[in-house]
């Protein structure tokens, strides 16, 4: 079921929040997430299983189902996405990092709330796995 709430009034295809959605969760404080950054479209959280030594979320406040639908929507918060990223890696001292955008189960997305790795701390190979 999906429920409009906060910002919801904004562009077409701005979902607001979905009631099943793990992200929407922690967004919303529901259930805890080790919160790093926030702006005002963007919150950046620590990923549970992280693939790197920061390995950092950093999704739309607004439910989208992937990065695509939020540059349709939203294209300022799909901006924002990026540059909070950036500032999260300044702040932890990385200029050199991945940033990765899954989408569709086959290519690794596994929560469909947009979502943006930010991967950095390590040597990366390409192409990836
Ligand atoms: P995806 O596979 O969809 O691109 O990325 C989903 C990410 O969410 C995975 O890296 C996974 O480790 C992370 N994740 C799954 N459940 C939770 C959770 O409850 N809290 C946090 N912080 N990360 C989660
Ligand atoms: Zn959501």
């Amino acid at each position: 079921m999906v429920t409009l709430v906060g910002r919801a009034t904004g562009p077409p295809g701005l979902l607001g929040r979905v009631d099943d959605c793990l992200f929407c969760k922690i967004v919303s404080g529901e259930i805890p997430g080790e919160i790093v950054h926030t702006t005002e479209r963007t919150v950046a959280f620590r990923d549970l299983n992280p693939q790197a030594p920061t390995h950092v979320l950093v999704v739309p406040r607004d439910h989208y189902e992937n990065a695509a639908a939020v540059a349709a929507g939203d294209p300022a918060t799909a901006a924002e996405l990026v540059t909070t990223a950036a500032a999260v890696a300044t702040a932890e001292g990385h200029d050199d990092y991945r940033l990765v955008f899954n989408t569709g189960a086959d290519a690794g997305q596994t929560v469909f709330h947009a979502h943006l790795h930010l991967l950095a701390g390590r040597d990366f190979t390409w192409p990836p796995g």
